[in-house]
């Protein structure tokens, strides 16, 4: 079942692979068709050409194929945008060259209906992203042509070559091609005075592409794999052995998905609050520390469902955002891994740092309903989704917050399904709730013995309490300082942050390896640290991660790139080069 559900995703992830094919001007047929034979040629099992080729519902009818049918759905939810770009297509024009819109361009402060622009529109060059150098938005919307796809073609031929099918190894592959890739091409006519010229066609800048394929692709593959593990749970005849119909797949009304929310409390005072004794290396190792961890548990929860990361909406800044399946299992691992995370940050850091996690769950009518709310009234609701709508408003008995008279949560009548903006502000509140009663459920502390460290340099003035992060009851002080300054004693996290602080410039790598394996940095180019039920090498080069430990580590990072084979950590640049930053070195 594991891969099974592994090929939905791979096939998720590249279903509209034909889409940049069509626009290089290479293969034949539809973008479906030259997907699959492109996918063939590069040697993907049948099962993930087969998604490809067949991911369209005019090619679906009568299929009885459960992946199939999901992949197709999927696709539907993830491209809220379409019926009102379909609508616009009727007048508008498809201009298969069309740059990406800047959406910081789209940017509104204002929270009404109706969303008011700045005006200043920019655009993306179609390019992949390689190495520091980062495309720059600009206000001309240059056409990009079939020269430009085809080297984007070229380039993703070259990573996917040799590139085992894993959605793990697949993802960073597609973020690097074809994060500046729009997904949808048409343009809508100018409506309301703002145009943008297209070839002297008068387009709506509001409505130009502004969903990059990567995103797409993710979001079909996170939803895709949510809907799988719902159904599995569930148990409909035939769906172990691949069957389902339309009427099962496509009941958007049943709340088949969790939005997940994360959020680490205590960071500010967890990264401030420490002596001015090695004040500034301490910092940096501080947030990238919080930034591991925050990266580290939003992994642990996908990994034991068996989702990819493309289940992870975002994750930063010591938050995550998540989309599970609304089922029994996940619901559990969200149980477990908040208990292990949070003893395991008691155990060390006392009440200081502490996991909220929580969650709403939601319907399929709730990913299309980010544009009807923004629109505001029924009949801006395209008419092949009305009856979907009315559905959804008047007979939702599963989902709760769907169901439009009642809801608990909101505390409010909502005369309309739960939309994903109002899912977010139910799950901010929970947030806070949580957050509010910290450490509440962990009643059988155990109470923590009082008693004096010892110095592992032997000295005979030892504090009652580490000098940088003031934790009590530290049984070995080590030095957090070269030899020749005055000693600061600091608890083995600090230390261990201490070392890692000084390596940081210089780190590229990072393995994860499972708890309890035995993991050595032996020189001054890899620094450990722990996370819960883990600990991490960072490391300069690869080399030091072989040597560090006898067993393979379960996953292997790169810093702030997508160099094939690794999974990327993009952690905000704030680890500078110390030939750049003199003070910086020890
Ligand atoms: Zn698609
Ligand atoms: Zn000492
Ligand atoms: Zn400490």
């Amino acid at each position: 079942m594991e891969e099974r559900l592994s090929n939905l995703i791979c096939g998720a992830l590249l279903h509209d692979i034909g889409k940049i094919l069509y626009r290089a001007g290479e293969g034949r047929g539809n973008h479906a068709e030259r997907g699959a034979d492109f996918l063939r040629a590069l040697n993907f099992p049948d099962g993930i050409v087969n998604l490809c080729r067949f991911h369209h519902d005019s090619e679906l009818r009568g299929s009885r194929s459960a992946d199939h049918l999901i992949l197709c759905e999927s696709d539907w939810l993830s491209s809220a945008e379409r019926p009102e770009k379909e609508e616009a297509e009727e007048r508008g024009r498809w201009e298969p060259y069309v740059p990406l819109l800047n959406p910081f361009s789209k940017l509104s402060l204002n929270h009404s209906e109706e969303p008011s622009y700045t005006g200043e529109w920019s655009f993306f060059p179609v390019r992949p992203l390689e190495g520091e150098d980062l495309p720059f938005p600009s206000a001309d919307p240059k056409l990009s042509g079939e020269e430009e796809y085809r080297k984007l073609v070229e380039s993703l031929k070259g990573r996917l070559e040799s590139l085992p099918p894993n959605p793990e190894l697949l993802l960073p592959v597609l973020e690097g091609s074809l994060s500046f890739v729009p997904s949808e091409t048409r343009l809508a006519p100018a409506e309301g005075g703002m145009e943008v010229s297209v070839r002297g066609f008068k387009a709506d800048p509001a409505r130009m592409p502004d969903i990059s394929l990567f995103d797409h692709l993710k979001t079909t593959a996170a939803i895709a794999s949510a809907m799988f593990l719902y159904l599995l749970e569930r148990g409909d005849e035939g769906f172990e052995e691949g069957l389902s119909s339309w009427d099962v797949i496509r009941r958007r009304d049943e709340a088949r998905y969790l939005l997940v929310g994360g959020d680490i409390s205590g960071v500010q005072r967890f990264i401030y609050t420490i002596s001015s004794k090695g004040a500034l290396k301490g910092l940096r190792a501080r947030s990238f520390w919080l930034e591991m961890l925050t990266q580290h548990v939003a992994a642990q929860i996908i990994e034991r469902l068996h989702l990819s990361s493309a289940n992870i909406i975002f994750c930063g800044g010591g938050r995550f955002l998540l989309l599970l399946p609304n089922t029994e299992g996940a619901r559990e691992v969200l149980r477990q891994i908040k208990t292990l995370v949070n003893r395991w940050l008691y155990d060390r850091h006392g009440l200081r740092l502490y996991l909220a996690l929580g969650f709403v769950p939601l319907c399929g009518m709730a990913f299309l309903s980010s544009w009807w709310k923004w629109r505001g009234r029924r009949d801006g609701i395209p008419r092949p989704l009305r009856a979907e709508v009315e559905r959804a408003f008047y007979q939702c008995d599963s989902c709760e917050f769907a169901r439009g008279e009642s809801c608990s949560l909101l505390g409010e009548l909502k005369p309309r399904p739960l939309t994903i903006p109002d899912a977010l502000e139910a799950l901010n509140r929970r947030l806070g709730e949580e957050k509010g009663k910290k450490f509440a459920d962990m009643l059988d502390f155990r109470p923590r013995e009082q008693e004096r460290g010892r110095c592992e340099q032997g000295c005979e003035d030892v504090p009652f309490e580490c000098q940088i992060c003031h934790v009590e009851n530290v049984k070995i002080f080590r030095h957090a300082n070269p030899p020749d300054a005055d000693p600061i004693h600091a608890c083995p996290f600090c230390f261990q942050l201490w070392k890692l602080g000084r390596l940081l410039p210089r780190v590229r790598f990072l393995a994860r390896f499972p708890e309890g394996v035995e993991v050595s940095a032996s020189s001054d180019k890899a620094a450990l640290f722990e996370l819960p039920g883990a600990v991490y090498l960072a490391a300069a080069d690869l080399r030091e991660i072989e040597e560090a430990a006898r067993a393979k580590p379960e996953a292997l990072f790169v810093l702030n790139s997508f160099e094939p084979g690794f999974r990327p950590l993009l952690i905000a640049n704030y680890i500078v080069d110390p030939e750049e930053s003199p003070d910086f070195k020890s």
